[in-house]
Order: structure tokens, then sequence, then C-alpha cells
């Protein structure tokens, strides 16, 4: 019963198509190489600079390069030796929830070796008889 209650919740509630499962290993890397996205993937200084008046987290961010998709972050609050977040207890809530599946929407990957999945709320058996019901 609890298990199609979160589904219904998930799906139709959070219009979520993934569930988080796993568990952070705290490896530091989802710190680093970090894409913004604010309507579209940030690419310009002038645009993080408007970004950063918006929420304090972007004021944490500085830009490392930039490729093909955007502008590349890595979080200051990020201890290079010891690869733990220095605000842990603090951090802010889009720490909190990676990783989401908007990740996938803008064409994003868990970083390496995460100790997160995302995993599909629906099978592909479901979609396929959902399907074949709404042609009968
Ligand atoms: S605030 Fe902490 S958890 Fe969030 S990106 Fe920075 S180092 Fe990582
Ligand atoms: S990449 Fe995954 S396992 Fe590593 S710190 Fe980020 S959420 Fe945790």
């Amino acid at each position: 019963m609890f298990k199609k209650f979160k589904k219904f919740f998930y799906l139709h509630i959070l219009r979520r198509k993934y569930y988080r499962v796993g568990a952070c290993k705290a490896c530091g890397r989802c710190c680093q190489k970090i894409y913004v996205k604010h309507k579209q993937v940030i690419q310009t200084e002038e645009e993080f600079k408007r970004l950063q008046l918006l929420h304090p987290f972007y004021t944490y961010l500085k830009i490392i390069d930039k490729d093909e998709t955007g502008l590349v972050f890595e979080c200051t609050n990020l201890d290079k030796e010891t690869m733990k977040c220095k605000i842990h207890k603090k951090r802010p809530g889009i720490c909190r929830r990676y990783p989401q599946e908007e990740l996938f929407l803008m064409g994003g990957n868990l970083a390496e070796h995460c100790g997160y999945k995302l995993v599909p709320i629906e099978s592909f058996e479901d979609v396929l008889n959902k399907i074949s019901k709404k042609v009968k």
C-alpha cells in the first residue's frame, strides 16, 4: 500500500519520473565540474554575475572552465584535501537534494562512482502496458 502511495505521489504530485536510491559516499565529485542552469545553461560571466544576486549558493561557485555545454564551475566550499564540504551542516537545499532528474534534462550525468542512482519509477513494461491500453 505504501509503495503504491509513494509511486502515485512521485508520479502525479511531484511529477517525477525517477526515484533517487543509494547514499552519498562523500567523494566531493559533484562539487566540481558543475554546470549551472537557469532557464538555459549559463554561458557568460555577465549572466553568472546576475544569477549570483538571486541565490547565495551561486556566490559559492567560481568559474574554472568553459566547454561546449557552457561555463564550468567548482564550489569554493569544497575542501580539496579531504574532499568534504566545509559547510556540510549548513549546505544549501540544492546540495541536499542532489542528484535530481533535472540533471538528465540538461544533458548531464551523475558524477563517476556516485553512490546514488536514479531509477525509473515506471518500468519499461508499465509504460508499454499503458500505451497498449490506450491503443485498444
Ligand atoms: S556547498 Fe558543499 S555540498 Fe554544496 S556544492 Fe559546495 S562543497 Fe558541495
Ligand atoms: S558525487 Fe555522489 S557520492 Fe560523491 S559527493 Fe556527490 S552525491 Fe555524494
